[in-house]
């Protein structure tokens, strides 16, 4: 029997080659998270942009502003 020096874990370590949703960067990322449910390159950048921009749209101006 050859054991191998170098072991693999399974699952992790690896990843996936998503585009980041975020429009205006559509940049290139590897998503290693669990699951793979990453969205964006960078949670604090693009991740922060798309939630904001989603939490505009999401609240509701009663009365217009000028
Ligand atoms: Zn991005």
């Amino acid at each position: 029997m050859a054991t191998l020096g170098a072991h693999h874990k399974d699952g992790e370590g690896d990843g996936v080659i998503k585009r980041c949703e975020q429009h205006t960067c559509g940049g290139l990322f590897l998503d290693t998270s669990r699951g793979r449910r990453r969205r964006w390159c960078s949670m604090a950048t693009c991740g922060n942009k798309v939630k904001k921009a989603n939490l505009k749209s999401h609240l509701k101006t009663p009365s217009a502003n000028g």
